[in-house]
């Protein structure tokens, strides 16, 4: 890892103790980062259910001594703890919601383990120096489609006056360049989350299927479309869906199927370019079918630009 070099020696010495204050003080925590860390992956529970994760969390910082305030901004499955005075707040965000059926398959696990060795290290060093600051850890729910931080924002959380609110999530190591342990910011950050609905006409597909407007061949039809957009698709977006919901009995036409879809791009603007062209397969499928079809955004499911630094 590099670190910044500044000119004048004294910063640097004084930058060099802080640092080493914060490695002994995440070093000290070793085995209980690694405990909890296992225990939130092997317990995974979906956004706004991360009941055993909070009590975890919330009781190892009490077992340190941090008083912890659950419930945090009127969300059942977040909390809080704050250490410091005066000065600069700066947040440290804490995600440990799983994935359906697949658990921490996106790693929130190792993000509730970065945060709290990242708030240890940083309380160590507030609570051995005399500068005013504050240093609150915030836990975050429901991050997987379900815009917890959306909620948070709502309900007032970074309202104040903050210098930074943080938090690291891991990646797979092609995403980020040899030689470098991370990625400051990540691409597919504009992402727009919907649902497609195809409506047809049902008809038993022996007697006579002549009579039915089929809303899976819709479905497979917008699938296959997008999947030949791929090729004209930028490196750095991404498209991805599933059929929720295919029909219901092989010997009868599908009047209706539901979709999933994610669209992703490094902008906003990009990204709502990249879903107009998603949008021609459903037309094309539509059209060509004879159905109907609805895109219906998913909740809090627009991620905006983001700042990365
Ligand atoms: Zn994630």
């Amino acid at each position: 890892m590099v670190h910044p070099k500044s000119s004048d020696p004294m910063a640097e010495d004084t930058v060099k103790r802080f640092l080493s204050n914060s490695h002994d003080a995440i070093d000290a925590a070793d085995q209980d980062l690694r405990a909890l860390n296992k225990a939130i992956h092997d317990n995974p529970e979906l956004g706004y259910q991360e009941f055993y994760a909070v009590e975890t969390i919330s009781s190892f910082l009490q077992k340190r001594g941090y008083a912890v305030t659950k419930q945090a901004y009127g969300l059942e499955t977040s909390f809080m703890a704050e250490i410091g005075s005066g000065g600069s707040l700066v947040i440290i965000c804490v995600e440990y919601d799983a994935l359906p059926n697949i658990g921490h398959a996106c790693g929130h696990n190792l993000i509730t383990t970065s945060s709290m060795a990242a708030f240890l290290g940083a309380a160590k060093v507030l609570q051995s120096e005399s500068f005013p600051g504050r240093i609150r850890i915030l836990g975050t729910p429901a991050e997987e489609g379900g815009g917890g931080k959306v909620k948070l924002i709502e309900a007032g959380a970074f309202d104040e006056d903050i210098a930074a609110a943080i938090m690291a999530h891991p990646l797979a190591a092609h995403q980020f360049a040899e030689g470098y342990d991370g990625l400051a910011g990540l691409k597919f950050i504009a992402s727009q989350k919907f649902e497609v609905e195809f409506r047809g006409q049902s008809a038993h597909a022996a007697g006579e299927p002549w009579n039915g407007v089929n809303a899976l061949d819709a479905a497979v039809m917008a699938y296959n479309g997008i999947s030949m957009l791929r090729q004209q698709m930028r490196p750095d977006e991404r498209v991805h869906g599933v059929i929720n919901d295919g029909g219901t009995a092989p010997n009868v036409i599908a009047n209706y199927t539901r979709m999933t879809w994610i669209v992703r791009s490094p902008s906003t603007k990009r990204s709502e370019a990249l879903l107009k062209k998603v949008q021609q397969s459903f037309n094309a499928a539509a059209l060509s079918t004879g159905c109907e079809y609805d895109i219906i955004p998913c909740v809090s499911s627009v991620v905006c630009d983001i700042l990365v630094q």
